[in-house]
């Protein structure tokens, strides 16, 4: 007897009461993992994603016809989630207000996985208090070509610069090509502070080595270098959240790991949602016990 090999354990039918229709869809022709494998993923790391996900608007990127076809980027709630998923009203940049999504609750996680969510990506600022972020990120960019060991080698090195500022940080392999630089922040400085001092520090670490480093977002400075992506760190702007889904070729996942693991790792994006049971014991474990937590104010730079 020949039994189909699935990435991840069969899914509830009702993952937090949720109820996940068509659940034996492809959503990922590379390893032919569906809509039924995700809810189950999701349903799983439900409780450490939620302590990154929780109080934070949140934009999604949504396939409702899986991740080769078409995939949009929601930013604000359009009333079509029924009531299960939160919303913060945000000040838009032309006065106006908007909801945007808040998910609080393995309900409203799993209400968006039913409305073909693959990935979500976070604000750098709590909803309870938008005006005050609470963590900057530094979202390392390759130019096509250059290896791993590249973007390991700058991850270290923007550690040890923001260190000698007196700031800890983390990484987190995004799931994609490249690595995050998560450092956490008190919530004292507003966002003009905080993205002065992301755009000042990366243009200070590209000036100091060209041969590595652009902080400048066009394509035609990247030549071999890396994008120190600071962009990230402006109000309204997002960046995926830990072990969140990526809609990539294979289901990979944005994966918290210690600066030693990424010291000794081979490739970008070492999970996937097969590897659930182990993403959940490190979650769980001494490990990443301190991962992402340190309250620390800004500098001035
Ligand atoms: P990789 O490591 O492959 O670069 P990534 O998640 O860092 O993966 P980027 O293209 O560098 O991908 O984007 C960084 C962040 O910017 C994303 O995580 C996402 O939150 C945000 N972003 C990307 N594309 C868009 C978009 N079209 N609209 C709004 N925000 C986006
Ligand atoms: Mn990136
Ligand atoms: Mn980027």
């Amino acid at each position: 007897e020949v039994v189909a090999e699935r990435p991840v354990k069969a899914p509830d039918a009702k993952p937090f009461g949720v109820a996940i229709t068509h659940p034996d869809r492809v959503v990922f022709a590379g390893d032919g993992s569906t809509k039924g494998d995700l809810a189950a993923y999701y349903a799983q790391v439900a409780e450490p994603m939620l302590a990154w996900l929780g109080n934070r608007p949140v934009s999604l990127v949504r396939c409702p016809q899986g991740r080769g076809k078409h995939c949009f980027f929601q930013k604000h709630d359009a009333g079509n989630f029924g009531g299960k998923v939160g919303h913060v009203p945000i000040r838009e940049k032309d006065g106006s207000t908007e909801d945007y999504l808040v998910v609080d609750d393995g309900e409203g996680l799993l209400t968006c996985v039913q409305m073909g969510t693959i990935e979500f990506h976070g604000w750098g600022a709590p909803a309870s208090d938008v005006e005050h972020p609470d963590r900057l990120v530094f979202d390392l960019d390759p130019d096509e070509g250059l290896d791993f060991a590249a973007v390991r080698h700058a991850a270290i090195e923007l550690r040890d610069l923001l260190g000698e500022l007196g700031l800890a940080s983390f990484p987190m392999v995004s799931g994609g090509k490249g690595v995050h630089v998560v450092v956490p922040l008190d919530g004292s400085r507003d966002w003009v502070a905080v993205k002065d001092f992301a755009d000042r520090f990366s243009r200070a670490v590209a000036q100091a080595h060209p041969e590595r480093y652009t902080a400048n977002m066009r394509k035609s400075e990247r030549k071999g270098r890396i994008f120190l992506d600071w962009l990230r760190n402006q109000r309204g702007a997002t960046a995926v959240l830990p072990y969140s889904v990526r809609a990539r070729e294979r289901p990979s996942v944005a994966a918290p790991v210690t600066w030693d693991e990424l010291a000794a790792l081979e490739q970008a994006a070492p999970y996937t949602i097969a590897d659930v049971a182990e993403l959940l014991v490190r979650a769980d474990g001494a490990v990443l016990r301190d991962w992402g937590r340190a309250d620390q104010a800004l500098p001035d730079l």
